[in-house]
């Protein structure tokens, strides 16, 4: 079945599970330089940012770890 991620970047804790759950799936190492998705902190307004890099193959492992659903895989 075909999924796709519903991403609600407000409830991004920055915890790096989707950034290391990538690296360790697709590198075989936690890394966050080789990973398909960054989290950046913008101090300005206090909040994460979620970067998807061109080469994500839109797996959606990356949102199966999230625990706060800011990242959520829904079935289409
Ligand atoms: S969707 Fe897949 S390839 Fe893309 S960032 Fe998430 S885990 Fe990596
Ligand atoms: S796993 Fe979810 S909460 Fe953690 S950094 Fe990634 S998007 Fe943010």
């Amino acid at each position: 079945m075909a999924k796709e991620l519903i991403i609600h970047p407000s409830k991004c804790i920055g915890c790096s599970s989707c950034v290391l759950t990538c690296s360790i799936t697709y590198h075989n190492e936690f890394s966050k330089s080789k990973s398909h998705i960054s989290i950046q902190k913008n101090d300005f307004e206090g909040i994460f940012q979620i970067c998807f890099k061109s080469t994500c193959l839109k797996c959606c492992k990356c949102g199966e770890v999230c625990p706060t659903d800011c990242l959520r895989v829904s079935n289409l």
